[in-house]
Order: C-alpha cells, then structure tokens, then sequence
C-alpha cells in the first residue's frame, strides 16, 4: 500500500494543489492520497480573519471530490483532533502507527521542500516517509530541487523524487485571498469550493454575488 500524504495549509485550497495531487497520484503509483489540512501551521501565521480549520477541511474535501477518484483521494482532519501546532513529524508518526507496513509519501511544493531540514524532527520525517517534490512556479530551479534532494539524501538518509509538472498552475492561496476581495479569482477554484466561499462569506464575499465582477 502506497500513500501520499498532503500537508497544508489550504487557505484556501486552489487547482495548483490539484494540478499536482493528480499528477503525482499517477507519477508515483500512489493507492490513496490524503489531503491533510493543517489546524495551527507552524511556518506561517494564518491572517487573523481566516475561515476555521473545519471550513479548510470541508472546502479540502469539496476540492478532492473534484478530482472525481472517490476511491483514491480523501481529506483527513488529523491535524484538528491534536492540540498545539500540527507538526507534520506528528502527522506522520500517526500514519505510520495506523499501518505500519504502508509506504508512506509526502508531498509538498518547492517552498516547503527547501526548508524541510528546519522542520520540527526532520529526521523523524524522513526515516517515515519519502519525500516527493514538484515546482510550484516555471522559475522554480529544477537544479535547486536536486542539490536539496542530494543535501536530504546525504543528511538524513531521504529517499526523495523530484517530479516535473507537466502543468503548473502558478497560484498561491495569498494572492487568490487577494483576488477573490476583488472579486476575481475564481478560475483558480474548483466550482464547489467557490461556493461554499460565497455560501460561507468567506475571504470578505458575501453570498449575495455582490462581489462577482459582471453583477456590478
Ligand atoms: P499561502 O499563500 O497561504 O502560503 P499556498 O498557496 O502556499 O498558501 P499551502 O496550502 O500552504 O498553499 O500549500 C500546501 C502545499 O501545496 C505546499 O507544499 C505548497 O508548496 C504546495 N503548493 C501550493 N501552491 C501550489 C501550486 N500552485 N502548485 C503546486 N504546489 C503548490
């Protein structure tokens, strides 16, 4: 049993998360991949404003429902039941501990990649899971990812894949706050996602559309 394991922060969750879900389902021979949206992310301080963490893991599995694969992606709201900032050595750990026989593959784009050694107990990290790579952006260096890879290999034993996207949907959830405040933005968002935005009032819309560009 091969799992993949994706951590975020899903703020919220856009199509450059699925775009590469999907492809590395396929590119590492995955049997399941579970989104696990992060309650208190240790690297970065959630805007005071932020939708709860159950409305990013309902907005996650409406995303997931998406990418029509019921059978092989899920969402799990892990991270919510621990209390303090959700580790992802925990995450793991708690992976691990339910089936200690799966191969475990944890996914993340080239930021989190890059920094992975400044983790809490990356050593747990890598001795649990594999880590799987792909660029977020096309100025992302392809050669950056392999010296980090080599560097994680040589330190702590990781096995690592460096994946190439064959589509990379340059988005990151601040600008698509940004974006949906101004009304635009929601190309980038899987339709049902968008609507539990408006259903919701999240990221300052609010359900009467009165934010959609061609109602004003
Ligand atoms: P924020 O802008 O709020 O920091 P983000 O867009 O970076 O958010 P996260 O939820 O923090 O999104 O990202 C979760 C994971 O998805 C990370 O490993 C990140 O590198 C990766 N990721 C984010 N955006 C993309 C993208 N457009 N394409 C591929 N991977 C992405």
């Amino acid at each position: 049993m091969k799992l993949g394991i994706y951590g975020g922060t899903f703020n919220p969750p856009h199509l450059g998360h699925l775009a590469a879900a999907r492809f590395a389902l396929e590119a590492l021979g995955l049997d399941q991949l579970v989104f696990v949206p992060a309650a208190t992310p240790p690297h970065k301080n959630l805007p005071t404003d932020s939708p709860s963490p159950q409305d990013r893991v309902a907005m996650m599995e409406l995303a997931a429902d998406s990418l029509l694969l019921p059978k092989q992606v899920s969402v799990s709201d892990i991270e919510l039941a621990r209390a303090g900032k959700s580790y992802t050595a925990d995450t793991v750990t708690q992976f691990h501990q339910k089936d200690p026989r799966a191969e475990l593959w944890l996914l993340m784009g080239t930021d989190m990649f890059l920094t992975l050694q400044n983790w809490w107990e990356p050593e747990v990290i890598t001795r649990l899971a594999g880590i799987c790579t792909f660029a977020r952006a096309q100025s992302d260096s392809v050669e950056q990812l392999e010296r980090q890879a080599n560097y994680l290999e040589q330190t702590f034993g990781a096995r690592t894949r460096v994946l190439q996207l064959p589509e990379i949907v340059e988005v990151s959830s601040t600008q698509l706050r940004a974006m949906l405040a101004r009304g635009e933005g929601q190309d980038y968002l899987a339709p049902a996602v968008y609507g539990y935005i408006l259903r919701h009032g999240l990221y300052g819309l609010h359900p009467d559309l009165k934010h959609l560009p061609d109602r004003e």
